[in-house]
C-alpha cells in the first residue's frame, strides 16, 4: 500500500536518497537500517511529508503524496509519527499531549479519556497524565510521543529510532509493545534503527541502505543467508 518509485533528493548537490524503489505492503513491519549517513532519516521525511522530492514519486495505497509536480501536506498524510525532534507541546499536560488529535476529531471526552488512558498504559506511564513534559526523563518524554501517535489509531506509522534514548531494560519492554501494537492494530510500520538484532527480531522485512540506495529488501532470514553483496555482509555481521 505504500509504493515509492525511482525517490531522489539532493541537499546542496549531494545526492541523499538515489532511485529508491519500495514497495510496503498493508499491515508490514519494516525496519530500516544503515551506517550513519545512509539516508534513513530522508527518506522518512519525504514519507512524512516534511521534505518535497527532487524526483519520483510516493503513493499511498492511490494517493499520490509525493512527486516533483506534487506535495501533499504532513497534515494531510494521516501517518503516525514518531521522530526524535517532534516534540511534544511544553504548554500542555502529558496527557493533553497524547489526547490533542482525539480533541481535534471530536472524539467525545469518555471515549477520549480512556484512549489516553490505555496508550500511557501502554507505554508505561500510566499515573503521569497531569505531568508536565519539562518534568520527564527523554525516556519518558520519547515515550509520551509514542503513545501520541498510537491513540490516534494511525493505518501507517513511521517512527526515527523511537527507542534510542531508553535503557536495556525499556527497550526490551517496549519492543514487546511494539509487536504487541503492530498485532493489535495491523498498522503498516516502517521503523529506523541502529540496531540490527532489533531490525532482526521485530520486522517483517529490512530495507538496507548504503549511500542514498537500497542495497537490499527481504526477510531477516534471506538477508542472514543471502546478504547481497559485500556491504550488507559486512554491515549485518558487524552488529550482531
Ligand atoms: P543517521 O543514522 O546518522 O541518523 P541517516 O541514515 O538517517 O543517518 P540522513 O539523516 O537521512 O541519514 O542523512 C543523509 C545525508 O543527508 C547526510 O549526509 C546528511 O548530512 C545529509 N542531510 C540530511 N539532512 C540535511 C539537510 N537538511 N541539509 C543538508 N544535508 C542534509
Amino acid at each position: 500500500e505504500i509504493r515509492i518509485s525511482h525517490l531522489s533528493k539532493s541537499y546542496a548537490g549531494q545526492q541523499v536518497l538515489d532511485d529508491i524503489c519500495l514497495q510496503i505492503g498493508s499491515g508490514e513491519f519494516v525496519a530500516v537500517l544503515g551506517p550513519s549517513g545512509s539516508g534513513k532519516t530522508t527518506l522518512l521525511r519525504t514519507l512524512a511529508g516534511f521534505e518535497p522530492v527532487d524526483g519520483g514519486e510516493i503513493y499511498l495505497g492511490d494517493r499520490l503524496m509525493s512527486s516533483t509536480g506534487r506535495h501533499l501536506p504532513p497534515e494531510q498524510r494521516q501517518l503516525g509519527i514518531v521522530f526524535q525532534n517532534y516534540a511534544l507541546w511544553p504548554h500542555m499536560t502529558v496527557a493533553e499531549n497524547v489526547g490533542y488529535s482525539l480533541k481535534i476529531a471530536k472524539v467525545a471526552d469518555g471515549e477520549r479519556r480512556q484512549r489516553i488512558d490505555s496508550a500511557l498504559e501502554l507505554v508505561g506511564l500510566q499515573g503521569y497524565g497531569q505531568r508536565r513534559p519539562a518534568d520527564l526523563s527523554g525516556g519518558q518524554r520519547q515515550r509520551v510521543a509514542l503513545a501520541r501517535c498510537m491513540v490516534s489509531r494511525p493505518q501507517v506509522v513511521l517512527l526515527d529510532e523511537p527507542l534510542a534514548n531508553l535503557d536495556v531494560h525499556l527497550r526490551a519492554a517496549m519492543e514487546a509493545e511494539f509487536e504487541k501494537f503492530h498485532r493489535h492494530t495491523q498498522a503498516t510500520l516502517l521503523y529506523i534503527t541502529h540496531d540490527q538484532r532489533e531490525a532482526m527480531a521485530l520486522a517483517d522485512r529490512v530495507v538496507v541502505m548504503d549511500q542514498g540506495r537500497v542495497m537490499q529488501f527481504c526477510s531477516p532470514e534471506q538477508l542472514y543467508r543471502q546478504p547481497a553483496n559485500a556491504m550488507v555482509a559486512r554491515f549485518i555481521g558487524d552488529g550482531m
